[in-house]
């Protein structure tokens, strides 16, 4: 339903009035609907295009969390690649995480989607239309922002994302700024993406300022050292003019110590970047505790003493193993995980 710009949908209704474009367009995008639903079209024509405007997700489960105010989907696609997206509800907004791919490639070793290994990239209409279901979903909140940090790497699949985005903000109309594309630090798209001209926020999920500690956790580092994805940080920061965050999980003994907190605030505090802190949630494949909440504390604020803004985010969905990859993986017996070494 959601494969096709704009453009695109005048084509496929090339033979029609121009107002069947429109009607399609509103159906669709700002209504939210299924093409069955969308009753200002005729029903002769609805079916006529009806399969080309199918939808690409089956919801394959469906759970609830913390009162209601976090739920969580699994979706499969057309070819049984399954992939999960989940709605938070706050009192100030309303925030859809979004999958950019089914399963990923980076491997970093405490993420129950890198433990999975990756299976293929999403089309822009399987990313758009895990939007466009939790604005339904949400009714009657508006949907007010969108991560990309669900399932994948979203600048592996950087056209997608990028296009996405672009969508989200010219059909939607939701503001660039509450678009936030989260990224394991591909260091050179990080740069591309920065000469796009889009107000969005990034987040790098940075999670150890030492290139030992940061090469354990997370494989890439090896190709784009912290030294690199720091120039691309920069990079960004002048180039958007735009804050950039680092996201940090908490991991017992590995990145929660008082070096590291101060190693953390030694990169931050050049790039002006705020820091999100979360404590890991804990994975099949990866044997070490999240961090206790006191040491969240003692974490966060000698980060505050040294001068770095930091946020404690809370662990929505936790008990739904809402965090990235888990519960896709839980439903799905064909993926196996791969336990990963302890460091
Ligand atoms: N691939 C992108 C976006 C998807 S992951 C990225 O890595 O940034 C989204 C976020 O979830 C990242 O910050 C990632 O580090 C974090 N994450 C992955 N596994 C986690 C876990 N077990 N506990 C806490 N955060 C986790
Ligand atoms: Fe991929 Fe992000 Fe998980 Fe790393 S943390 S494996 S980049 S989804």
């Amino acid at each position: 339903m959601y494969e096709f710009s704009k453009e695109q949908l005048a084509e496929t209704l090339a033979d029609e009035p121009r107002y069947r474009v429109d009607q399609l367009f509103r159906g669709l995008w700002l209504e939210a609907r299924t093409i069955d639903e969308v009753t200002t079209m005729p029903k002769a024509l609805r079916e006529r295009v009806g399969e080309k405007f199918s939808p690409a997700l089956r919801v394959v489960a469906d759970v609830a969390s913390d009162h209601g105010s976090t739920r969580k989907w699994v979706f499969a696609l057309h070819d049984g690649a399954t992939i999960e997206t989940v709605l938070m509800t706050y009192d100030d907004r309303v925030t859809v995480c979004v999958s950019s791919q089914a399963g990923c490639a980076m491997g970093c070793t405490f993420c129950a989607t890198g433990q999975a290994g990756f299976t293929r990239h999403l089309t822009i209409g399987e990313v758009l239309e895990q939007v466009m279901f939790a604005v339904r979903a949400a009714e009657p909140r508006r949907l007010s922002n969108v991560v990309f940090m669900g399932m994948g790497e979203p600048l592996e699949n950087y056209r997608v994302t990028l296009n996405a985005v672009r969508r989200l903000h010219e059909y939607r109309g939701l503001s660039a700024r509450h678009l936030t594309v989260s990224t394991v630090g591909v260091a050179p798209a990080i740069e591309r993406l920065a000469r796009e001209n889009l107000a969005l926020t990034l987040a790098v999920s940075l999670h150890a300022a030492n290139d030992e500690t940061r090469d354990s956790l997370v494989p890439l580092n090896r190709r784009y050292p912290l030294e690199r994805l720091r120039q691309a940080c920069e990079y960004w920061t002048q180039t958007t003019s735009r804050r950039l965050s680092f996201e940090w999980a908490l991991i017992d003994g590995v990145n929660d110590t008082e070096l590291a907190a101060a190693e953390l605030a030694r990169f931050a505090n050049p790039l002006r970047a705020h820091v999100n802190l979360i404590p890991l949630n804990p994975t099949p494949g990866y044997l070490v505790r999240g961090s206790s909440q006191a040491r969240v504390r003692e974490f966060r604020d000698a980060l505050e003493a040294a001068g770095v803004n930091a946020t404690v985010r809370n662990t929505r969905g936790r008990s739904i193993d809402a965090a990235c990859g888990q519960l896709a993986n839980v439903t799905n017996p064909t993926r196996r995980v791969r336990v990963a070494p302890v460091t």
